[in-house]
């Protein structure tokens, strides 16, 4: 089986928009082992859509809408489907029911276009909308399987999780069950990785593909079998395979994130950790802090921008900053024995760089230093980043969370205690 999808909108196309829900239904269709030849936007416009349809008609099984089933005359998603395929639309008396239900909760009077929203193609599933008026639809032809959500992603995501997602394992498993396990790396390149394992990119149950983000490189495993059990036992072995082959750059599991990993490290053995962050302006701890539970683990920490600041409020020695400059080995170090001592914790980190588009200091953009205080060492590590400045903020943070994660490994603190 193999799937369209077509977004619906000229918000889309003018830039206004990301078309974030083709990139949800895609991981959604993937996790189903339904593949995803081509992404379409089309604007409001019923001729351009219609064509769009037809296109998509020719290649694919399965065609996904999003957009383009509200009460507004721009919204024509269903009368452009219900023309094309010569099907009626129909009242549906319980999506009246909720469209009625919806104005009365909020005390408002109901306009006479959104009794538009309760029609539906004649002989399509039903997908409720607990989030919104607009009812999803599935919709089933001798050739194809149309499925129409709402566009506001807000109603789109549950409506797939709870009503779309189960109706299309149905269609595609044969009662067969598809599991998928993601492994993350961190500290080496997709290309890399894809040598090291690009045997098993060829295997067909369980499928191995590789996936790239911010520096970070994942590879799922799918496997598809008779029951979750038997799936997970043809998984097993191709994880511990690539394990062994990569296991040094592997840092964890499916949700698993740099951040959650050494949080839950930190945690577990009962550490604490501050940072004095130059380039990254407060990420790294923000960062940290979107893991619940973190309160145990991060003491706190400094913004110290400026190079005043350094020395006010760190403590570190002008000569020092004037000698190296604060692109530097020796300031990184400073920054996290100071962060460490001021804040009271058992780890202290020092981000410190120029993060571009300038150079600082004599250092081009993109060198970073980062400092790690820990026990009775301060481990410092250099970066040379080459890409746009936010992101080189970003990969700082990152790489400074894995060195953090690899140095409490080495030294033998647990690590990966899920997998
Ligand atoms: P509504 O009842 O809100 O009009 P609708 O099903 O008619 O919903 P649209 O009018 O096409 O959907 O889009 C409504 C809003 O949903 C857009 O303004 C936008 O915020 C969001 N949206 C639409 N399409 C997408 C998309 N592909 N990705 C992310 N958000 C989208
Ligand atoms: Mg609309």
């Amino acid at each position: 089986m193999n799937a369209e999808i077509i977004a619906v909108g000229s918000e889309l196309l003018l830039g206004q928009i990301n078309n974030t829900n083709a990139r949800f239904i895609s991981s959604q269709l993937t996790e189903l082992g339904i593949h995803i030849y081509h992404h379409t936007v089309v604007g409001d416009n019923p001729r351009r859509l219609l064509q769009a349809i037809e296109i998509a008609e020719s290649r694919a099984d399965i065609i996904i809408f999003s957009g383009g089933l509200g009460p507004t005359k721009d919204d024509l998603t269903k009368e452009t489907i219900a023309q094309h395929l010569n099907v009626n639309l129909v009242q549906n008396d319980q999506a009246m029911a909720s469209i009625q239900h919806f104005f009365d909760v909020r005390n408002r009077v109901m306009t006479d276009n959104n009794k538009k929203q309760a029609l539906v193609l004649d002989g399509a599933t039903v997908l409720t909308n607990r989030h919104g008026m607009a009812p999803g639809m599935f919709y089933e032809t001798d050739k194809h399987f149309y499925m129409l959500l709402p566009g506001p992603p807000s109603e789109l995501e549950p409506m797939f999780q709870f009503e779309a997602k189960p109706l299309l394992a149905s269609i595609v498993s044969d009662g067969e069950q598809i599991v998928s396990q993601v492994l993350h790396f961190y500290g080496i390149g997709e290309s890399a990785l894809e040598v090291e394992v690009s045997d098993l990119l060829d295997l067909t149950n369980p499928t191995v593909a590789p996936l790239a983000s911010d520096g970070e490189v994942m590879l799922r495993i799918t496997a598809q079998a008779e029951s979750e059990i038997r799936a997970r036992e043809l998984i097993e072995p191709i994880q511990q395979e690539i394990l062994q082959r990569v296991g040094k750059h592997f840092y964890g599991i499916n949700d698993d994130s740099l951040s959650s990993k050494l949080v839950e490290m930190l945690i577990d053995n009962k550490l604490t950790i501050a940072a004095a962050e130059s380039l990254t302006a407060g990420r790294f701890m923000a960062t940290l802090a979107d893991i619940p539970g973190v309160g145990e683990a991060l003491q706190g920490g400094v913004v110290v921008y400026n190079e005043e600041m350094k020395i006010k409020q760190l403590d570190i020695s002008r000569e020092l900053l004037e000698e190296y400059t604060v692109v530097s080995s020796q300031c990184a170090e400073a920054m996290a024995l100071s962060a460490r001592e001021k804040f009271d914790a058992d780890i202290g980190v020092g981000l410190t760089g120029a993060a571009g588009p300038d150079a600082h200091d004599g250092s081009p953009a993109g060198t970073v230093w980062i400092g790690i205080a820990i026990k009775d060492t301060v481990h410092t590590y250099k970066l040379q980043l080459s890409a746009q400045r936010n992101t080189n903020r970003l990969l700082a943070v990152k790489a400074c969370q894995n060195f953090i994660i690899q140095l409490l490994s080495e030294q033998g603190y647990s690590k990966l205690k899920n997998s």
